[in-house]
């Protein structure tokens, strides 16, 4: 994670860090003394404001995506090796007993109570540093701070503009190869990455497993897309599309693009298309044009760029 900010105390960067410790400490799966750890150990918690608030948002993503987006995947994810490195393709008997447990409208949200069926188990990879990218821009918002540059590891957040009062220049990693495959010019936006290449393992048979799940099959999402960019002011929001859409493949992600308005996107499919919403089209400037091909898509039709 690496914090940067202009005209500001070093002091308000500690309060960063401790503000994104202490949100680590409620959402990690893995820290037995998190409140998401103990409500899987549990089955029930009263949770905190920020778990409450960030599972309601989660929620909401998984209702407005058809479940593409899913917290509760956590058994998953686990059997397939994503959370402790223990890589295997597990069978598909097995797959089916963990899915039929795995199920988000099985979670039960109050104002004081947060429980779950037995059996289950969440995990808020999909959209905590989203969410904590937006704690930390309140803060800095809130201190005056005009200039910042929060990279959470992939989630970028861009707070106000550079010093020099021009847009931040975010690169967006070549899922296909080293560098970058293009650059964003973005001001008070988060831009969020999902993406196939970021933890992966190759199977006996040669395969490539990826750690995004399709809640539909406990497999490995295979959509057509391998790289999904969401860029939008909500980092939550940013974060949580970015592996549903992953998910929901390019068909999908146009028709919700289409409808919700708030966000833009830069996907990049397996045969090497990039394509890009036309909100964002001005600003994305593609690094490689000789090794992937343009598409505009426009609210109405779809141009052809070559
Ligand atoms: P990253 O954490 O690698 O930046 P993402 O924001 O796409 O990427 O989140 C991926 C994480 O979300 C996985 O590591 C896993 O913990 C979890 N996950 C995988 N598939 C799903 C899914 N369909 N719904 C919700 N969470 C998922
Ligand atoms: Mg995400």
């Amino acid at each position: 994670m690496t914090l940067r900010a202009y005209g500001c105390e070093q002091q308000l960067l500690e309060d960063l860090k401790a503000e994104t410790e202490r949100l680590e400490g409620l959402f990690s799966v893995t820290r037995p003394d998190s409140e998401i750890a103990r409500l899987n150990a549990e089955g029930s918690i009263v949770p905190s404001a920020d778990v409450r608030d960030a599972v309601g948002k989660a929620l909401d993503i998984a209702r407005e995506t058809g479940g593409a987006l899913d917290i509760a995947l956590y058994p998953l994810l686990t059997e397939w090796g994503f959370t402790t490195g223990q890589y295997q393709v597990p069978g598909a008997e097995r797959i089916r007993e963990l899915l039929a447990a795995a199920d988000w409208r099985q979670i039960e949200l109050s104002d004081t109570a947060l429980r779950i069926a037995p059996g289950m188990a969440l995990d808020l990879g999909s959209l905590a540093k989203g969410y904590t990218a937006d704690a930390l821009t309140a803060r800095l918002k809130a201190a005056g701070v005009t200039s910042a540059l929060l990279d959470l590891g992939g989630n970028i957040q861009a707070v106000g503009t550079k010093p020099d009062g021009s847009s931040w220049q975010i690169g967006i990693r070549d899922p296909q190869g080293e560098g970058h495959l293009g650059v964003v010019s973005a001001a008070d936006m988060a831009v969020v990455t999902s993406g196939g290449y970021e933890r992966y393992f190759t199977g006996a048979d040669g395969q490539i497993y990826w750690h995004i799940l399709d809640p539909a099959t406990g497999q490995p999402a295979r959509s057509g897309l391998v790289s999904v960019t969401v860029i939008g002011r909500a980092g939550w929001r940013c974060d949580g599309f970015s592996t549903a859409l992953f998910v929901m493949g390019p068909e999908k992600a146009r028709e919700h693009w289409r409808q919700a308005g708030d966000y833009e996107l830069v996907l990049v499919t397996e045969d090497g298309e990039v394509i890009v919403t036309d909100g964002l089209a001005e600003h994305f400037s593609l690094s490689q044009p000789d090794k992937y091909t343009l598409t505009v898509w426009t609210r109405d039709k779809v141009w052809k760029h070559d």
